[in-house]
């Protein structure tokens, strides 16, 4: 685990470390995580650095998370929640709502998207989802940009009794830059909030707090507009075009600009809500607007609200850009009309196909033989799955499973497909993956007898995401799939190995022709994280 020892004052940090150390210094009470690429190193570094008396805390899912961290600023202290973009998802219900409440303690909600989707399955942008909970964003373009950042979104939440979201995407996420650190504040004591009418969202006084919050909005935006993350250079240089820059998109404009051969008027954008006052004056000094931004078109959106209708903006959604994936400097060379850099041809390099496998000796591998064998035959079978290595099983030399959506999904699905009157209908889940979101789906199942199999694939860790600890044992499935209502005679554990595979596939074919929920938790450990665990190393 990651140790970040006090003492020096400039060191070279993920941006995921650097909003660690900037709560930390914030003076957090809490921090709050469920692990997902790329935010996973947020936790991990807390864990390691956090001092005594910090609560630093994996939990059952990002819903959780959120809510434990708005418990902590109702006690009047600061509180980290961070998750990746997707897990914003799961905590959306509070992450709204949180925007009405009086936030007492600091609240900082760190999220980090993944453009480009190199360990997700959308790349949704959370600008969009800061915009509609009318709440501050924050959105840095460097590791000290994460530290900094982190600190004062603390005190933003506190200036303005709002939750502030800290936006990172990948390429900040993980990577390393110098950071220089302040002082740290002190944890402040228990400040408990006195107004339970601006906690109790009952309809009187939600329309009260949320009237509160949309008169907040012009001074939010003049906030950001006037933020040292907001920066406006206005240059005679050449009024032809006008550069908006928002977090990374800043470093590729820069990487490339100084090719330009004159410099162009630039609004840089690191504080949302956007300032429609600055895009104006910029509008207004400037020919054509560029937007240069990492993730969906959102500032490029919202001029369309600010310019008159006249203006031709390019960005991603004009085409100058790419509309998905992430931005790079040649992407951004390009949109500003300079040539492309020369280097060496690799294109006719024939590289082999390296498609991604589970490790050599992984337990999921005798479970997917035995569904495979189980399901032999059989033509109108469906098996739903979901997020964690497991969703490798959908690769060659398995191909067992024909879903994966979001986290918990598979049960919801399989259950849907039986009623659509698929059978057999499986699901196929990892142990932390049931622990977030599969439990209450199963409850969907046993309300209704729907049949259903699901195969829990119980590997003891949270695999994917570097091994995490599972937030409960093993051994407490069995009583909580019991006490949720699967039939002692439909819920069978079994410690899988290759001299069991036969045994798993019987089971599957008999609980497949069950008319009712059955559940089979297949144990073994992951081979990783015994590794970590004999060299001392498990978080
Ligand atoms: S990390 Fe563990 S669960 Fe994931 S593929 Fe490797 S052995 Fe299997």
């Amino acid at each position: 685990m990651l140790q970040i020892s006090p003492p020096a004052t400039s060191r070279l940090l993920l941006g995921d470390e650097a909003v660690a150390l900037g709560a930390i210094d914030a003076g957090i009470s809490a921090a709050y995580s469920y692990p997902g690429t790329p935010a996973t190193e947020i936790m991990e570094t807390l864990m390691g650095a956090a001092p005594d008396g910090v609560v630093a805390h994996w939990t059952a899912n990002e819903k959780t998370a959120y809510e434990a961290a708005l418990g902590v600023s109702m006690a009047g202290r600061r509180a980290l929640v961070a998750m990746k973009h997707v897990g914003l998802n799961v905590a959306a219900d509070p992450f709204m709502s949180s925007a009405l409440v009086a936030i007492a303690g600091g609240l900082v909600v760190a999220v980090a998207d993944d453009p480009g989707m190199h360990s997700s399955q959308n790349e949704q942008d959370s600008r969009f989802l800061a915009d509609f909970a009318r709440i501050v964003c924050l959105e840095p373009a460097s590791s000290q940009e994460a530290y900094e950042m982190t600190r004062e979104a603390f005190e933003v939440s506190e200036r303005f009794g709002i939750p502030v979201l800290l936006r990172l995407v990948t390429r900040i996420a993980h990577s390393r830059s110098p950071v220089t650190t302040a002082p740290p504040r002190p944890t402040p004591p228990l400040d408990k909030a006195d107004r339970p009418q601006d906690w109790i969202l009952i309809p009187g006084n939600a329309r009260r707090l949320w009237h509160g919050l949309v008169a907040l909005q012009p001074e939010l935006e003049a906030w950001a507009a006037s933020s040292s993350h907001t920066m406006l250079t206005l240059s005679d240089d050449d009024r032809g075009l006008g550069v908006i820059t928002a977090g990374i998109g800043r470093n590729h404009y820069l990487e490339n600009g100084a090719d330009l051969g004159y410099t162009p008027s630039h609004l840089h954008l690191g504080a949302y809500p956007v300032s429609a006052k600055l895009i104006r004056n910029l509008a207004d000094h400037v020919e054509q607007l560029l937007v240069i931004e990492e993730g969906y078109p959102f500032v490029e959106r919202r001029l369309a609200g600010v310019l008159p209708t006249r203006w031709d903006v390019l960005g991603r959604d004009s085409g100058t850009l790419p509309a998905d994936g992430e931005l790079t400097p040649d992407t951004v060379r390009a949109a500003l009309g300079l040539p492309v850099r020369t280097g060496i041809d690799l294109t006719g390099m024939v590289l082999p196909g390296r498609p991604p496998q589970l490790c050599k000796g992984c337990p999921h591998e005798e479970s997917f033989e035995a569904l495979l064998a189980a399901l032999a035959g059989i033509d109108q079978s469906v098996v739903m799955s979901d997020i964690g290595c497991y969703a490798l099983g959908a690769l060659p030399p398995y191909q067992a499973i024909e879903s994966c959506v979001c986290m918990g999904a598979s049960i919801g699905m399989a259950k849907g497909a039986a009623d659509a009157g698929l059978r057999p209908s499986l699901a196929v889940i990892g142990d932390s993956t049931f622990l977030h979101s599969g439990i209450t789906p199963l409850m969907d199942a046993v309300a209704h007898r729907t049949p259903i199999t699901v195969l829990i694939l119980d590997n003891g860790t949270v695999g994917m995401t570097g091994q995490q600890p599972t937030l409960l044992p093993g051994s407490s499935l069995e009583p909580l799939l019991a006490g949720l209502g699967i039939e002692p005679d439909h819920l069978h554990v079994i410690e899988i190995t290759r001299q069991r595979v036969t045994e798993l596939t019987a089971l599957l074919r008999a609980e497949m022709d069950h008319p009712g929920p059955s559940v089979i938790v297949a144990v073994r450990e992951c081979v990783e994280a015994r590794k970590d665990r004999r060299q001392g190393t498990a978080s």
